[in-house]
């Protein structure tokens, strides 16, 4: 089982599936909603993913999305778009291990900024993942 929250311990979540993806997205939403460079994700489906204590707040980032952080500290925790209903991306770096789930790809490089230069050896797609 995965377990992870916000940086204040406000919300916590369980997530109990092995993520069927784990990307680090370099979109322009989430770098904006998360003032980073780009944000690392894992996904689940919706039933595998609760929250066991606090109330995240949901905010609508684009038409078909909707993503949620925490109304205390500010923490991103997860994404949702009405185009991939069986699936819910919880921000990797919000794992109390982050370890347990490394990014197999990079998504959205294209929109990523050019300072970023990356060494990992993973694939880097200059759009959404194929997975
Ligand atoms: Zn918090
Ligand atoms: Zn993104």
């Amino acid at each position: 089982m995965l377990k992870g929250g916000c940086f204040c311990g406000a919300i916590r979540y369980e997530a109990d599936d092995t993520p069927t993806q784990a990307t680090a997205c370099h979109c322009s939403i989430c770098r904006r909603t998360s003032a980073a460079p780009f944000v690392a994700w894992f996904t689940v489906t919706p039933e595998a993913f609760r929250i066991v204590s606090g109330q995240p707040t949901r905010i609508s980032s684009s038409e078909h999305a909707t993503r949620t952080f925490c109304p205390a500290c500010g923490t991103p925790l997860s994404f949702q778009s009405a185009r991939y209903p069986d699936e819910i991306d919880v921000t990797i770096c919000s794992l109390d291990v982050p370890e347990q789930v490394p990014p197999r790809s990079h998504t959205w490089r294209a929109s990523g900024l050019g300072w970023v230069k990356l060494a990992d050896g993973i694939r880097a797609y200059p759009e959404k993942c194929p997975e």
